[in-house]
């Protein structure tokens, strides 16, 4: 067996351990003699891994009381419309903040249903299109706003936040799809937080959604059952079928990170990986004449998603090429932007991060 290292931006790869564990217990989980994949969700085999993978979350995120955690499906492009058809109430417009690909669409989907206010953009910034975070003082906010979207890190421009806006009594609403349980994050800022799990958690078909009790109850009629936060809460995201299978692998990973001292670990972690990648890229730059460039501010470099540009475009290719030929995977840039991008999660070990350094400079030394 041979595992490669996988920089895919999602689904993208899971801890070992993890998957050695679903392997051991995937006939028969804990002398069930089932899958759990098999089991019924409302049995009690199953109420006890989803209470435990729930309570794992809450924990691990510092849950205040006064917030729902919610295991829904629909990926954070359904949440796109879901939230607006939770948080509009009687209001009309929605502000946002226009960072990228990600809160592009989601401003088209809320679009809608609400007025859409773009309160700040980077999209046409000086230094090159989405490649900052426009700072909060530019910020054109809307007191009148339902609330204030953004996307926490943009998976495809490799664009994150280094900050949590303030944005007064207007709710906070952030798409942290691939960025969330990478660090400690101060959950009592925000109205809601909602991410598709096949990033930074496990497999694609769960969706978490962390939203404050007392937003809930404003649901436009429209609003499909299922898909109303308040029932999902009532019924301990049970009102359908939850997706069960994505569930227990995402309770493996929360004991996981647990295991690995938590957040705070992770952090440190995910910050050593990323600065290991972007010291790479300012040495590239630098001291060899620059065959790798990345155009993403300093302050707004994603630790998540780390893009960049082979300065000879034709380079890409071969660069590519021999990358897969020594076991990394997955690393071709976003179609809309072209480049590199390695997308290093929680699970990328640093192993991963260290051997792209080293075929970077080899391929450097080459081509140089
Ligand atoms: C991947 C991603 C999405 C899309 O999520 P789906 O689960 O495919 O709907 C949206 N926003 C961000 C920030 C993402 O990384």
């Amino acid at each position: 067996m041979t595992r490669v290292f996988n920089f895919s931006a999602g689904p993208a790869t899971l801890p070992e351990p993890v998957l050695r564990q679903a392997a051991d217990e995937m006939l028969d989980w804990q002398g069930s003699g089932m899958s759990v994949m098999e089991m019924s969700h409302r049995g009690p085999q199953f109420m006890a891994i989803m209470a435990d993978a729930l309570s794992r979350l809450r924990a691990l995120l510092g849950v205040p009381p006064g917030y729902e955690v919610l295991f829904m499906q629909g990926g954070a492009l359904g949440e796109n419309a879901i939230v607006p058809m939770n948080l509009l109430g009687d209001q009309h417009s929605i502000d946002f903040i226009d960072t990228g690909e990600w809160s592009k669409k989601s401003m088209q989907e809320a679009a809608r249903y609400a007025r859409v206010n773009v309160a700040a953009s980077s999209a046409e910034d000086p230094a090159g299109s989405y490649t900052r975070i426009p700072a909060r003082e530019t910020w054109q906010l809307d007191a009148n706003a339902a609330y204030v979207h953004i996307c926490s890190n943009e998976t495809i421009g490799g664009v994150e936040y280094g900050f949590t806006p303030d944005v007064g009594s207007v709710p906070l609403v952030a798409d942290m799809s691939s960025s969330i349980l990478s660090q400690p994050v101060d959950v009592s800022k925000y109205g809601l937080i909602y991410g598709g799990a096949q990033k930074n958690i496990g497999p694609a078909g769960l969706t978490i959604v962390i939203v404050k009790t007392s937003l809930l109850g404003r649901a436009l009629p429209c609003t499909p059952t299922a898909f109303n936060y308040r029932v999902v809460a009532e019924n301990g995201s049970m009102y359908n079928t939850p997706p069960t299978y994505a569930i227990y692998i995402a309770g493996l990973v929360f004991k996981w990170i647990e295991d690995q001292g938590g957040l705070a670990a992770m952090a440190a972690r995910n910050a050593e990986k990323a600065a290991l990648l972007y010291d790479a890229l300012d040495r590239s730059a630098l001291e060899r004449g620059g065959l790798f460039v990345t155009r993403v501010a300093r302050d707004c470099r994603s630790r998540m998603n780390v893009t960049f540009h082979l300065r000879d475009e034709a380079l890409t290719a071969p660069f590519l090429a021999g990358a897969q030929a020594r076991g990394m995977v997955q690393l071709r840039g976003h179609r809309v932007l072209g480049g590199v991008r390695a997308s290093i999660y929680n699970a990328m070990p640093l192993a991963g991060v260290q051997a792209l350094v080293a075929w970077m400079a080899e391929f450097e030394a080459a081509n140089g």
